[in-house]
């Protein structure tokens, strides 16, 4: 499975910019070396040095009737990650009680439910993979070239090449993502369009990474939300824009549809209606159905207090959303005497409640 990065990133950074988030926060490269610092932070919600994010790809038409690809977030990564993502979901009443208790818990993800049904239907393979989720991988970079900070978005191959650089070093008990002692990568570009081909190389050279002063770090997961997260209705609709001729004639209703009649509309099953509306606007308009709109009860989460809607959550979200977390050691880590512990994986020291030192 070959994508192409090259208009992934630009739709992405397209998407970016229709949502605020500024053009130039992605990293394009022109054919020719470049040498770039990896900055494992962007994503300490999962203490990870990068954000890798599951998502499904439809090409929908935009107002001037132009093919799109719009990324959207599919609904189990959400809900394998409701501590960390579903936790942000929720704080910025993205995620709602009603979307996740009444429509996730019991249709499951749109996208992935759709693609169930039409491979038991014996629907080729080749089709059905379209509507797969895929792996989407960003780091945080320090350009070396002109001392920017970028989104970087890796390749399954760059993103396993890159670990693989990371665990041969770490078994030699270096940490190339060290910020005083570890080493940037050189990202080769070749070939222009279509035929765009990256490749990496670290080579063990310790360099401070040296961030210039004030330059800020992304946040992977805000982007990732910004550019990917929809409510449970607008991927429904997403999925039907993208797939409604396939779905019906496969005879195939979505669970969980309130707009029926947009697979059926006179069009033939294709919906050039255009989805109810963007993720910001149906978010506004759900603010009612937000988890945490009206205080009624105030359960201890992470160690602060939060609001939960007079609206009764379901008691899978209320218990995963309620439960402390608590971090614990991973498999790996080394413990310390504080009762916290170095992680290997990540190159970090963690205390005793989980919080990244350094
Ligand atoms: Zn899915």
């Amino acid at each position: 499975m070959n994508f192409d990065f090259d208009q992934m990133n630009k739709d992405i950074s397209n998407a970016a910019t229709q949502k605020g988030e500024g053009d130039n926060v992605f990293l394009k490269l022109e054919p020719g070396l470049h040498p770039v610092r990896i900055i494992p932070e962007g994503n300490p919600k999962m203490n990870l040095p990068y954000l890798r994010v599951r998502q499904h790809t439809v090409q929908v038409p935009d107002e001037t009737g132009t093919l799109k690809t719009r990324f959207i977030m599919c609904w189990n990564y959400i809900a394998e990650n409701i501590q960390t993502l579903g936790r942000e979901l929720s704080d910025k009443q993205k995620l709602t009680a009603d979307d996740f208790k009444n429509k996730y818990n019991v249709h499951g993800c749109p996208f992935c439910s759709a693609v169930k049904f039409l491979d038991r239907r014996g629907v080729d393979k080749k089709t059905v993979a379209k509507l797969l989720a895929r792996e989407a991988t960003t780091f945080n970079v320090l350009v070396r070239k002109d001392n920017t900070i970028k989104v970087w978005n890796v390749s399954n191959k760059i993103f396993t090449d890159l670990m693989n650089y990371f665990n041969m070093y770490k078994s030699q008990n270096l940490n190339m993502f060290d910020p005083n002692s570890g080493f940037d990568t050189t990202i080769s570009a070749t070939g222009t369009g279509m035929q765009r081909r990256y490749s990496v190389a670290v080579m063990g050279v310790p360099k401070p990474m040296g961030i210039p002063d004030g330059t800020p770090i992304h946040n992977l997961m805000d982007i990732a939300i910004n550019t990917s997260f929809y409510s449970y209705q607008d991927t429904i609709d997403l999925l039907k824009q993208g797939n409604g001729l396939l779905l019906q004639a496969n005879g195939y209703s979505i669970p969980g549809d309130t707009v029926t009649e947009f697979l059926n509309a006179a069009n033939g099953g294709v919906n050039n209606v255009g989805i109810t509306s963007t993720a910001p606007v149906s978010i506004a308009a759900q603010v009612s159905n937000d988890i945490f709109a009206a205080p009624s009860v105030v359960p201890v989460v992470n160690g602060t207090t939060s609001e939960i809607g007079a609206q009764p959550m379901g008691a899978e979200i209320a218990n995963m959303l309620a439960q402390p977390v608590k971090p614990t050691m991973p498999a790996g880590a080394i413990p310390s005497a504080d009762g916290g512990w170095f992680d290997p994986a990540v190159g970090a020291l963690f205390d005793a409640n989980g919080v990244k030192r350094f």
